[in-house]
This record gives structure tokens, C-alpha cells and sequence, in this order.
């Protein structure tokens, strides 16, 4: 079926608007490397009418019961619901991955997203401290004004609405930028928002490029808060910007996530679960573990089973049903794959499956971003390739000989957002996941996610923590009230 060509538009104070300069960028289906839609090229006047219009709801926004609020917000997860197959397919097209995945994932997450921050507001509890004979204090948690969120391509719904929810739950007013990559369900959702009743300028979004709109945001002096996913480099200038202006900044960073498999381990379960670690969403989760341990005496036997379950694993037009494997983002980052692929040859690695650009699974994705799963094994732990975030379809696979060794091998990077550990002995899995320096650490499973625990990254994975309670305490300053007792 053809798509229809759109042109996306910025949302700013409740209406669609033009970019200010009138520019647009070709919007690119990766599955079939065509432009599909133009995303708006907004520069820094589109992004002062954005913080104007969220300066200007905050009053009214924020003094809003927290019942209404949490009504609104319940009706927009509810619309993303009904749209469910609109938004999913638009994800598929927009990323290149398989639509079951954002069937399954993607969008129920997105909506997930809304209805847990809009169920949260109603249950918060307010410390109070009593200062012995003289004085009783309370804590006041109020929102923080207009906050910038900025969101990368890989999961472009699920991460925009894991912030922009929690953000405007408490009050807040945002400014929002997608990857100028991956512009379209961030558009659905501004009419979805509309929709459900937001008021104007509470949220709004302005797309285009990260230069042009996404540093313009953290540098805004109106915006004094700023969650950000995306990688650890852009991150860096994040930082850089808010620091002078001491905003409160939220980063969420890029990770190469060891995933250790003990002798002892359920080898099925271990054996399915590292395939979705390795190559969910063709390797490009922030929580994929790309580093694959495993205790050597089981090393041929889980080389040969995984090898055999990838090979399996059904690469195709990311729009059918039974596609498993779909486009990679960009052809800039199927680029960045290649490069690393051949880097591990030049390391020494063996590419035992993958390794070279995949045929075309049909002709409408003749020009499109593929690259099979690939598997590197024999590659020593220091090199570049096992140390740097490749965020593709691509792991090594190392042997390692005891807990010790692994716990070294594990920390052994600049990154530490998440890990997982495969074993049936309980006592090691406590023991290691306390030394492992990741965020996360999943004992035989990956990618649980309850909406409740905090999510963040050590080391150069991140600054802060989301989720939950975390993203409640994030999005809003706590103020101490002290009545003297007499
Ligand atoms: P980028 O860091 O390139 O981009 C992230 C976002 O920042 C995009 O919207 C981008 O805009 C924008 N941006 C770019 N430059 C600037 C700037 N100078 N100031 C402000 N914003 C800017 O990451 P990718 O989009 O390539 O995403 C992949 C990375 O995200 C990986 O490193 C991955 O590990 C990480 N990630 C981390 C997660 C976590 O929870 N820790 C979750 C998911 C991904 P544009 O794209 O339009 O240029």
C-alpha cells in the first residue's frame, strides 16, 4: 500500500503551526530508504513561541487539582489506546522496526506511560517533620515551571511519554523535541492531545534538528529543567549548557551492558532471553546487553545453540506481521554498524553469523537499512569494539572463568546503565548484582520494566533517576515549610 506523503507540523499552544522560517526536512522510512513525510526544520523562534506558550499555561496549569489533571491525562492514555494500530504503524514506518514490536511494546508502553503518572498524582504523600518543642515542618512538592524534554529515535513515543508524562502530571508546562529522525507519532500525539481536552501551551512540540532546536532548549534561561535521553556525546553538551544556568538536569545516557551467564544457569531460558537482549529492536535499546559473558565450561555449547536460535530469527519488511528483524534507523547508523563490524575483524573477532549488509527481504525495501543480527566472538574484552556503544544488531560473545573475572570484565567500561545475570544460585546472584556498577541489574530475565523503580544510569550511562517516585521528585521542588510551635 502507498503511503500518503504528510507534512508534520510543529504543536505549539494547543494548534499545529508551520516553522516559523517555513523549512522542512525529508523524512525518511528506513525500511525503504524513500522520503515519506517532511519534518519541520525549526530554529530558535519557534522554540521562544513554544516557551511562551507553556510560560503562559503554567499559572493556570499548575493550580489545577490534581483530580483534573489525572483526568486528562487518563483520556489521553485512552486514545492512545483506540489508536493503537495507527500509532504502532506509524512507529514501524518511522524507525524501521517490526511492527508486532510496536504493537507490542512501543505503544501500549506509551499509554502505560500516561496512565500510571496520572494515577500516581492521586496517592502522593507530603513529609512533615516535627522539630522537637519548637516547630512542625512540611514538605511542598510543587512543579518547577516549564521543562525541556528531548528524546531520541529508538523508541520515539515510549521515551517521549515516559517524560512528557510525569512532567505534566505534577504541573509543569513542556517544550518537547523528538529525534528529528523519528518525528511522526509525536505528531499524533499532539492531536491526541487536543483531543483530550489539554489545555493549550501545556504541552508543546518543536521539531527539527538537535543543533537548531534541541540546543536551544537546554540553553533557553526560561527552561529550567531538562530531561534528556539520548547519546552519552550529546548528553556532554547537555550538561554543558544547563551548568551555568544551574538548571536541574536529568540524563539518560548510552550503555554497553554486560549480560553474564553462569554454568549453572537455565540454559533455555538463558538462550531466549539473549536473543531479545542481544537484538531487540535490531540491537538499538539502550539496555540491549551487546557484551555477552559466558562461564567457560558452557561457552561452545551456548556459542552454538544462540548462533543457531539467531539465525532463525526473521528479518523482513518491518510492516509484516511475522518480521522479527526490521531496518536499522538511518543510513548514517547502519554506517556506524559496518564500521564497527569491520573494526572487530581488524580486532582479531571471529564473525561467526552476520557480519555483511542483508539482501533486501523484498522489493518495496530494495534501498532499505538492513543488516543482519551478527555475532563476534574471540575479541579481547579491552578492545574498541567491546568497550564502545555500536547500538545495533551486533554482540560479542567472550568466555570467562570465574565470578571474579566476570564482576572485572563487567565494569570494565565507561558505561553503566544496565546488566543481566543468568544463575540458579542465589546467593551469587545477590552477590553479584552488588558489585556490578549498572543502574539495573536483571537476575534471569531482561527488560522486566515495573513503572514503580528508579531508572538511570552510573558512570557515563547518566546523571539522575527517572521512574516512579524518582520522576515525581524530579519534576517538581520541595519546599520546607516551618510553623513555629508556639
Ligand atoms: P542523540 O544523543 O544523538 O540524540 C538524542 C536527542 O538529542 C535527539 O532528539 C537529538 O536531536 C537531540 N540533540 C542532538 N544534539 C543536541 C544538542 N546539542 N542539544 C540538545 N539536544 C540535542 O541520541 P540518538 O538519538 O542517536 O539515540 C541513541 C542514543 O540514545 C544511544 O546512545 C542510546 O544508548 C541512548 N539512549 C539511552 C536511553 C536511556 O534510557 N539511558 C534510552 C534510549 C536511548 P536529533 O536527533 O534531531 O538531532
Amino acid at each position: 500500500m502507498q503511503e500518503e506523503t504528510v507534512q508534520i507540523q510543529n504543536f505549539i499552544d494547543g494548534h499545529f503551526v508551520r516553522p516559523t522560517n517555513g523549512r522542512y526536512l525529508d523524512n525518511i522510512e528506513p525500511a525503504t530508504g524513500k522520503t515519506y513525510s517532511q519534518v519541520p526544520d525549526s530554529d530558535a523562534a519557534d522554540v521562544e513561541l513554544a516557551v511562551a506558550a507553556a510560560e503562559k499555561a503554567f499559572p493556570l496549569w499548575s493550580r489545577t487539582t490534581a483530580a483534573e489533571r489525572s483526568r486528562v491525562l487518563l483520556r489521553i492514555a485512552d486514545l492512545i489506546d483506540r489508536d493503537l494500530e495507527k500509532l504502532a504503524r506509524a512507529e514501524s514506518i518511522d524507525t524501521g522496526k517490526p511492527i508486532s514490536l510496536a504493537r507490542s511494546l512501543d505503544i501500549p508502553r506509551a499509554s502505560s506511560n500516561f496512565r500510571f503518572f496520572a494515577t500516581a498524582i492521586l496517592h502522593t504523600e507530603n513529609e512533615a517533620h516535627v522539630t522537637d518543642g519548637v516547630a512542625f515542618n512540611y514538605t511542598l512538592r510543587q512543579p518547577r515551571g516549564v521543562v525541556g524534554l528531548i528524546s531520541p529515535w529508538n523508541l520515539p513515543l515510549y521515551l517521549l511519554s515516559w517524560k512528557i508524562a510525569p512532567a505534566i502530571a505534577v504541573g509543569n508546562t513542556a517544550v518537547a523535541k523528538p529525534s528529528e529522525l523519528t518525528p511522526m507519532t509525536a505528531y499524533l500525539l499532539g492531536a491526541i492531545c487536543q483531543e483530550a481536552g489539554l489545555p493549550n501551551g501545556v504541552l508543546n512540540i518543536v521539531q527539527g534538528t538537535g543543533p537548531n532546536v534541541g540546543a536551544v532548549i537546554t540553553a533557553h534561561p526560561k527552561v529550567g529543567t531538562i530531561s534528556f535521553t539520548g547519546g552519552t556525546v550529546t548528553g556532554r553538551k547537555v550538561a554543558e549548557a544547563g551548568a551555568p544556568l544551574f538548571k536541574k538536569i536529568s540524563l539518560e545516557l548510552g550503555g554497553k551492558n554486560p549480560n553474564i551467564i553462569f554454568a549453572d544457569a537455565d540454559l533455555d531460558a538463558a538462550i531466549a532471553g539473549s536473543v531479545r537482549s542481544s537484538f531487540a529492536n535490531q540491537g538499538q535499546v539502550c539496555l540491549c546487553g551487546s557484551r555477552v559473558f559466558v562461564e567457560r565450561p558452557l561457552y561452545d555449547e551456548f556459542v552454538r545453540r544462540f548462533t543457531a536460535r539467531v539465525s532463525q530469527l526473521e528479518q523482513g519488511d518491518p510492516l509484516e506481521s511475522a518480521t522479527e528483524q526490521g531496518a536499522i534507523v538511518s543510513k548514517m547508523q547502519l554506517e556506524k554498524v559496518k564500521f564497527y563490524v569491520d573494526l572487530a575483524r581488524e580486532e582479531g573477532g571471529d564473525v561467526v553469523l552476520g557480519g555483511f549488509r542483508s539482501a533486501p527481504p523484498n522489493e518495496r525495501c530494495r534501498d532499505g537499512y538492513f543488516f543482519p543480527p551478527t555475532i563476534i566472538t574471540g575479541l579481547p574484552v579491552s578492545c574498541r569494539v567491546n568497550r564502545e556503544e555500536i547500538f545495533g544488531p551486533v554482540v560479542t560473545i567472550t568466555p570467562f572463568e570465574s565470578e571474579e573475572e566476570v564482576i572485572r570484565y563487567a565494569n570494565d567500561v565507561d558505561y553503566g546503565l544496565s546488566s543481566s545475570v543468568w544463575t540458579q544460585n542465589l546467593s551469587r546472584a545477590h552477590r553479584v548484582a552488588e558489585q556490578i556498577h549498572t543502574g539495573t541489574v536483571w537476575i534471569n530475565c531482561w527488560l522486566v520494566r515495573d513503572l514503580r523503580v528508579p531508572f538511570g544510569g552510573m558512570k557515563q550511562s547518566g546523571v539522575g533517576r527517572e521512574g516512579g517516585e524518582e520522576a515525581l521528585r524530579f519534576f517538581t521542588e520541595p519546599k520546607n515549610v516551618c510553623i513555629a510551635k508556639a
